[in-house]
């Protein structure tokens, strides 16, 4: 993959790890294998360790970007690591053949979370029986390979916790990807046992504003960070980056967001939603500071 930097995307460099790199935070989703990432995907990933961002989990939604982001977790050992699924967006595709390979790619050591799978009756992309059918069936496959759920869910709660309710006790766990939604969605999901994705979202006063008070409920080892990347640039971002692309270079901005409306201090979000990181994901630690 070619790896130069002539896109004038890049951002602001950033201090690197020394003394007061803040703790270690793990990118739990990042669409990595996303076309806007081709010209520079390198730089990328050597700005967000910079950063302080040492592992990611990178995001398959599709049959194509499941085999890449397990390609990508092969080239960076231990530093990436991936899902494999189909987004509702793309349930029509889930037939035989897919879920086989789907089986095969859950299989692997680096792929960590089923996913992304789930509902999405925003877009409709899919049918709505289409996307039932092709939760049920991942989910299946998650309790098979006793490997946790990364979850996708737009305007479909109601269908989206039923599904998920009946296959819950066969599940190694799951976090709700991306949580945009409101109080009584946040405590369903807190109470059914799933971990909670946090993304740049909060950073848009003009619809994330609600989450600044929501993200004060999420018990600590079950709040999870997030860029979503390249979607959902970090509206708050000063000085604004020269590209509309989000990268993972800015969670710690979304981390530091997230620790102030929790009134903690960044270090010991840092620390938690690393370890919750770990546990779900049973994903291995590095040392950031040695290079790979
Ligand atoms: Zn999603």
């Amino acid at each position: 993959m070619a790896e130069n930097d002539t896109t004038g995307t890049a951002p602001p460099a950033l201090p690197g790890p020394g003394p007061d790199t803040p703790a270690a935070l793990i990118d739990i989703g990042i669409n990595l294998a996303h076309d806007s990432y081709d010209c520079d995907r390198g730089s990328v990933i050597a700005r967000a360790e910079a950063a302080g961002v040492v592992q990611m989990l990178v995001t398959g939604s599709s049959a194509a970007s499941s085999r890449t982001a397990l390609a990508f977790a092969r080239q960076h050992p231990g530093r990436l690591f991936a899902t494999a699924g189909v987004h509702p967006h793309h349930a029509m595709e889930l037939g035989a053949a897919l879920l086989t390979e789907l089986g095969e790619l859950t299989a692997e050591r680096e792929v960590l979370a089923v996913g992304e799978c789930g509902l999405d009756y925003y877009r409709n992309y899919s049918p709505h029986e289409a996307q039932r059918e092709a939760f049920h069936r991942q989910l299946e496959l998650a309790a098979r390979c006793g490997k946790p759920v990364f979850l996708h869910q737009r305007d479909a709660h109601e269908d989206f916790i039923a599904i998920l309710r009946e296959h819950w006790p066969a599940l190694a766990g799951g976090v709700a990807h991306c949580f945009t939604g409101g109080a009584a969605q946040l405590e369903c999901y807190l109470e059914l046992g799933l971990a909670i994705g946090i993304t740049g979202w909060i950073c848009d006063e003009r619809r994330g504003g609600h989450l600044l008070e929501l993200v004060r409920r999420i018990p600590a080892d079950r709040l999870l960070l997030e860029t979503d990347g390249p979607y959902l640039l970090p509206r708050d971002l000063r000085p604004k980056p020269p590209s509309r692309r989000n990268e993972p270079v800015y969670l710690p901005h979304i981390a530091a967001v997230v620790a102030r409306a929790r009134g903690e201090a960044a270090e010991a979000l840092a620390k938690s939603s690393t370890a919750a990181a770990r546990r779900l994901f049973r994903m291995p630690e590095i040392d950031f500071r040695k290079s790979s």
